[in-house]
């Protein structure tokens, strides 16, 4: 049956050329925007093309915030003026339309900005924390590096900074800035932030060893009101267990910037794949399979946390859930939050993964949008782990673009997530 899969979905499939669609004819996905919502109804009717049990939408708020133009910043330094490529993080207020003119100070982690705390009042506070390339699994490096990006914001502003650059976390080699998520403390002030690309990052640094530099920022994000959106779900119904539900699935929002091709139109278009193949080899499976197309994963997680709750409100048995939101790469394995028992059963499925790129299973773990599916309903949940060294290449830049995922590479993760969806059908956890 793997192998009929694999063949169906190399020969066949759709997952490319979807890949396509969605990331040149329509585009950047950013939460609230039309992009998403042309999104929703493509996806909707190439689920129902494909010929889905059941397909519909389900609605829920999501934040709308706008990035408000074209991000400036400009160092003013003792020699000459230069551009930085900046890009506002999500979420971020902007400047106003004066900018914010300020000196910058440097901190190269939370201690430092603790040590110079009585310095950074009315300047650019610089987080220069550099993306760890001793880890070899670069998720690792993004999980220790983030929280500059999350939390640098506020922590520079309770000392009355202004504004915040962050050094983009990636160990990309070109200088394209990196955005994503901030989350403000309420109890504090409000300050604008961006990130940086590592070469300006670099020379930003090395400018401020014993000089002065001054930068002059402009940003324009803002929050307009909630907005309605969707996820949207295909269902396939078991034949003997139609009320066990077996959940796959990506998010369909993406940032702004660029097409949001490895993140997450992959895990999009990973999940339709898998519908398409089932159907196509006439599978008709025990429990109920759901494909959703989550909504507002990058700022929010609203949609994640709209299926929860109305799982949960209608008590719902979600037996397992499967995100792809790690990017369009080789499978290299799944990642699995469970009891060690069922982690046992998937780890001895390997054998039968192996042929196809995934040699192993690994302890812990779960896509963003499947969390809260985890947290309502303790539903064990795994993600696929592609190869990551390139993947922060592209993350939440703009050249995530369908030219950067490789369609092979793509139709392996799709037929990975298709086996493991039919192993857990067939044999339960
Ligand atoms: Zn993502």
């Amino acid at each position: 049956m793997i192998r009929r899969i694999a063949d169906e979905i190399l020969i066949n499939g759709k997952a490319y050329d979807n890949l396509h669609d969605l990331t040149k004819k329509i585009g950047g996905r950013l939460s609230g925007s039309p992009q998403l919502a042309k999104a929703e109804q493509w996806g909707l009717k190439i689920m129902q093309e494909i010929g889905a049990d059941r397909v519909w939408l389900q609605e829920c708020m999501i934040p709308h915030w706008i990035r408000g133009g074209v991000d400036k910043a400009e160092a003013r330094y003792i020699s000459g003026k230069k551009l930085l490529d900046v890009l506002a993080l999500g979420n971020s207020i902007g400047t106003g339309s004066k900018g914010i003119t300020a000196a910058v100070i440097e901190v190269k982690s939370f201690d430092d900005l603790e040590s110079k705390k009585a310095e950074l009042k009315d300047k650019i506070v610089f987080y220069n924390y550099k993306f760890n390339p001793t880890f070899i699994r670069t998720f690792q490096a993004y999980g220790d590096a983030v929280q500059y990006r999350g939390s640098g914001p506020s922590r520079a502003a309770k000392y009355g900074a202004l504004a915040v650059i962050v050094r983009s976390m990636t160990h990309s080699t070109d200088n394209n800035p990196h955005t994503g998520s901030l989350r403000y403390d309420t109890t504090l002030p409000k300050i604008p932030a961006v990130a940086i690309g590592l070469k300006d990052a670099d020379w930003l640094s090395a400018q401020l060893e014993n000089k002065k530099v001054e930068v002059f920022l402009k940003t324009g994000g803002k929050f307009l009101p909630d907005t309605i959106g969707h996820n949207v779900i295909g269902e396939l119904t078991g034949t003997e267990f139609p009320d066990q539900i077996i959940t796959i699935g990506g998010h369909l929002d993406s940032w702004d910037p660029a097409e949001g091709a490895h993140d997450d139109g992959a895990g999009v278009v990973h999940t339709m794949e898998v519908l398409r193949a089932f159907k196509a080899l006439g599978y008709k499976p025990k429990h109920t399979i759901r494909f959703v197309l989550f909504s507002n994963e990058e700022n929010g997680l609203r949609g994640g946390h709209k299926y929860a709750d109305e799982a949960k409100a209608k008590n719902e048995k979600h037996i397992f859930a499967l995100e792809s939101d790690a990017g369009g790469f080789s499978p290299r394995g799944f990642s699995f939050g469970g009891t060690p028992e069922q982690l046992k059963k998937v780890q001895s499925w390997i054998p039968l993964l192996y042929p196809y790129g995934v040699y192993e299973i690994t302890a812990g773990g779960g896509g963003a949008d499947i969390g809260p599916l985890n947290e309502n309903l303790k539903t064990p949940v795994t993600e696929l782990a592609p190869d990551s060294q390139r993947y922060f290449d592209y993350h939440h830049a703009r050249n995530d673009v369908f030219e950067n995922v490789n369609k092979r590479e793509l139709e392996l993760g799709a037929i990975n997530m298709a086996a493991l969806i039919y192993l857990v059908d067939k044999y339960g956890l």
